[in-house]
């Protein structure tokens, strides 16, 4: 049998080895001076003001929260498609969580069900305090709708941009926290660009961006201006003045993410160049392909397939299996998140979202990496062929 083709691969150089072992045979391991540059190359790619490295998107989801002061009886929002951490960032806090259906073609978080949903909202008193669209597959969502709605209720916007480093909306990077307070990016190694595990918050508010700062490590700060007056006699080189956590990056992560965003576009186009072949390749077949809306350049992590069912005589879970079965390692992005046990038990019940249910009844994620070949990219489509068209 020939070697299985993953849904998704990080892309390792020989550059990307030897930043990391100059930083092993350096005096640092962690809060040296990797962090900080990584961050600024960060900044410096999203035209944007500030960024805390973290050790995961999930450890900068929960302080992106709490430094938006989201707390017991606050309310967030995001959607069902999207991996679990978007919304147990809430819940970290006390929050309470809440779901706005897809929109049918971007499955990205509808404009129009998240307006209705806030007009509801307002006349109930229980408005959300912060909302978190999520950039799904890489594709921006429609940040200046969502901006003007946050004017109106008056929510603060975390983007889970996970998917999406190197995209761009309206011709800008995303990240550059234009529409939003707070955005954050993960370096997981099947996204984009990976430090092993790894997240960044970044922001244009000095204020927000200090405090996160304070929370990745141990709430503690060494700022005299932040510390406060103690006798003059006694030692204090720092000071712990908020519950924070040890949520930092090491310099061996930030020193490989400093080496893999030289070639961020690099694979970003490559990216779409497999995605655009996935287009022909599959357009003729009982599928639908990513619709790509013109606002936006996707960062394009994931190429999700959706299967038109009425028209292929098999389950999507006969498919996925025997697609799995030859070698192809696809995946489903995502389960409605209200749908797992954790969620049910809050009270979330099968058909609360019905765009997000039915997409999750057709989806599947087929492998889209930039060191994937021609000759496997055909791999893939030949055994998808075989699985949904009928001899
Ligand atoms: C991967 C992912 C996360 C979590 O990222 P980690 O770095 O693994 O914590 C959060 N949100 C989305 C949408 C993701 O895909």
């Amino acid at each position: 049998m020939t070697t299985m083709i993953p849904y998704g691969r990080q892309n390792i150089s020989e550059a990307d080895i030897q930043a990391v072992v100059d930083v092993l045979r350096s005096d640092y391991l962690t809060q040296g001076p990797a962090v900080p540059a990584f961050e600024q190359s960060i900044v410096d790619y999203c035209s944007v003001q500030h960024a805390v490295a973290v050790n995961s998107a999930t450890s900068a989801l929960h302080i992106a929260c709490l430094a938006l002061g989201v707390g017991k009886g606050d309310i967030v929002w995001t959607t069902p498609i999207t991996f679990v951490a978007s919304a147990n960032c809430a819940l970290y806090c006390g929050a309470q969580i809440d779901f706005v259906d897809i929109d049918p073609h971007t499955y990205n978080m509808s404009v129009e069900r998240l307006a209705e949903k806030l007009a509801h909202a307002e006349a109930i008193c229980k408005l959300p305090k912060v909302v978190i669209p999520v950039h799904l597959c890489g594709q921006a969502c429609d940040m200046a709708s969502i901006y003007k709605l946050s004017q109106h209720y008056g929510f603060k916007i975390i983007e889970d941009a996970s998917h999406a480093i190197g995209g761009k909306y309206l011709d800008e990077p995303i990240g550059n926290c234009c529409y939003s307070d707070i955005t954050i990016f993960s370096f997981h190694p099947v996204k984009i660009i990976t430090t092993g595990e790894g997240g960044i918050a970044v922001t244009n508010n000095h204020l927000l961006a200090k405090h996160m700062h304070l929370l990745r490590s141990h709430g503690i700060s060494n700022t005299i201006t932040d510390m406060q007056p103690r006798p003059a006699q006694e030692i204090w080189n720092y000071q712990q003045i908020a519950l924070g956590f040890n949520y930092r990056m090491t310099d061996m992560q930030a020193a490989l993410g400093v080496s893999q965003i030289r070639r961020l576009d690099e694979f970003v186009a490559k990216r779409h160049a497999i995605a655009k072949r996935y287009d022909e390749l599959l357009a003729d077949m009982p599928i639908f392909t990513p619709w790509q809306h013109t606002d936006s350049y996707s960062g394009y992590h994931l190429y999700v397939i959706r299967l038109k069912l009425d028209e292929i005589n098999k389950t999507q879970r006969q498919v996925y299996e025997a697609i799995i079965a030859a070698g192809i390692l696809v995946n489903l992005h995502y389960i409605p998140v209200y749908r797992q046990p954790y969620f049910e038990e809050m009270g979330f019940k099968l058909g609360y979202c019905l765009q997000a249910e039915q997409y999750y009844s057709e989806a599947i994620s087929i492998p889209l990496y930039p060191n994937l070949t021609e000759a496997q990219q055909e791999q893939v489509v030949t055994v998808i062929q075989k699985e949904i068209c009928n001899e």
